[in-house]
């Protein structure tokens, strides 16, 4: 599974962070959350879910892989 981050579209709102906390910090340079490395490891899957589920700006996008 991967996910990936438009940071043109982020707001910072730090969702992501907050149900993911694995995955995504924000940046300390632009307070814009910082594209995870993928392929997203399996134990974070449920919380990377999560995040994309949550983020309210849509910037992030799962791209399920078989
Ligand atoms: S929840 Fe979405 S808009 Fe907010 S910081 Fe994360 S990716 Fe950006």
């Amino acid at each position: 599974m991967r996910i990936n981050l438009d940071r043109n579209v982020c707001q910072g709102h730090g969702l992501c962070q907050m149900n993911a906390p694995h995955l995504f910090t924000l940046s300390e340079e632009d307070g814009l959350a910082i594209q995870p490395s993928n392929p997203i490891p399996q134990e974070y899957e449920e919380e990377g879910r999560l995040a994309v589920a949550s983020c309210p700006e849509f910037a992030l996008s799962l791209i399920e892989e078989d």
